[in-house]
């Protein structure tokens, strides 16, 4: 079949299978990409919007705030209209967490340690035990116990596991197992070493994650060194790339991290020349164009998109399609050999036509 190739997938922790709706993590499922909303969830027409924008970039759960009342209302309506699993993100306040669990999310994902004591953790347990819904329980080195910190010497990758596993302690005394564990520091190594820590001490899917990385450029940089290292030690079950962007951005970074890693089939991977004294075409922004027009195609393709004829049609031999830069014109390549001379302003049209053709054989 034109387009699949080979690919090497890691064989991941065996962590035990939590359902999240209508998706199931761990326990060797595909690592499922996640995403937050940046909507309020009260706007329950903005969130869904921006959630089936989402959806449509191959968000597979999404995460939504729930400070008010009238957020975990809203997730009922928001709920009728998207298509992927909801986590209702809850801090302090256990009356939200079940509120939220009652109007149909699919996970929650609280703090044990700041919802007030055991009675109250014992009520969201119980709610969320009820519909079966898993709860996320997490640590974040920004805010880490005082006693912990103190313990270690300040935040550590061990202070980090022994604090989640404390809060995953606290779910399991009401005798609940339905559980995700997330680790989060915005020091990429460290995060790394904790998650490398914890990944010995549990079987609890982990979802994983650099926090406020940053925005786009160096947050995917910093995310992609994070997640890379985690993931190819086959560690991690779910991924959310934080960046200080639109959270679109957040699911092509996820996605582009695990198709590197061998970790995720489908889509088109755009390879580009670098440029050089040699390119001949205006390569930079057509490798851009390139990239925006297959960035949904469902084809498991990787494009060339190269700057000269001297070196372009050798440098694309290990591309299924490309396209080379000449002098006011290009070629179309296919698997390392030239199919076509082509004037140089239609070389996109020319590429989305090929494109075209082999999703129709395909
Ligand atoms: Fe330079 Fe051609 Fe190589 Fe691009 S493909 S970097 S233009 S030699």
């Amino acid at each position: 079949m034109p387009g699949l190739r080979r690919m090497k997938i890691m064989i991941r922790d065996n962590t035990k299978e939590i359902r999240i709706g209508s998706r199931v993590i761990g326990g060797g499922n595909p690592i499922a990409v996640q995403s937050m909303t940046n909507t309020k969830t009260e706007d329950a027409e903005g969130t869904i919007r921006q959630i089936l924008k989402l959806e449509d970039a191959g968000c597979d759960i999404i995460r939504c705030t729930v400070p008010t009342k009238e957020a975990a209302e809203s997730i009922a309506k928001i709920k009728k209209a998207i298509h992927i699993p909801l986590v209702a993100d809850v801090h302090f306040d256990y009356r939200l967490a079940i509120a939220a669990i009652e109007n149909g999310a699919d996970k929650i994902r609280i703090n044990p340690g700041n919802i007030g004591g055991a009675d109250r953790i014992r009520e969201v347990v119980g709610a969320a035990k009820m519909r079966k819904v898993p709860i996320r329980v997490g640590v974040n080195s920004g805010s880490l116990e005082k006693e912990i910190c103190e313990k270690y010497g300040g935040v550590t990758a061990e202070g980090l596991v022994e604090s989640a596993l404390d809060k995953v302690r606290m779910i399991e005394d009401f005798d609940y197992d339905n559980i995700v564990i997330s680790i989060k520091s915005s020091d990429v190594m460290m995060c790394v070493r904790a998650h490398e820590l914890i990944a010995k001490e549990t079987r609890y899917p982990l979802h994983v994650g650099i926090t406020e990385a940053g925005t786009v450029f160096s947050g995917a940089i910093k995310s992609s060194v994070g997640l890379g290292l985690i993931l190819n030690q086959g560690i991690g079950d779910t991924i959310r790339v934080s960046l200080t962007g639109d959270p679109v951005e957040e699911v092509r970074a996820a996605k582009l991290i695990l198709r590197s890693l061998g970790l995720r089939r489908g889509g088109v991977e755009v390879v580009s020349c670098p440029t050089c004294g040699r390119t001949e075409i205006d390569l930079i922004p057509l490798a851009k164009k390139v990239e925006e027009m297959v960035q949904d195609v469902p084809l498991d393709l990787k494009v060339a998109v190269m700057g000269c004829v001297v070196n372009g049609p050798g440098e694309a031999r290990g591309a299924d399609v490309g396209i080379c830069g000449g002098k006011h014109e290009g070629l179309l390549i296919r698997h390392g050999e030239i199919v076509r001379r082509v004037p140089e302003d239609q070389l996109l049209e020319v590429l989305r036509e090929e494109l075209l053709s082999w999703g129709i054989e395909s």
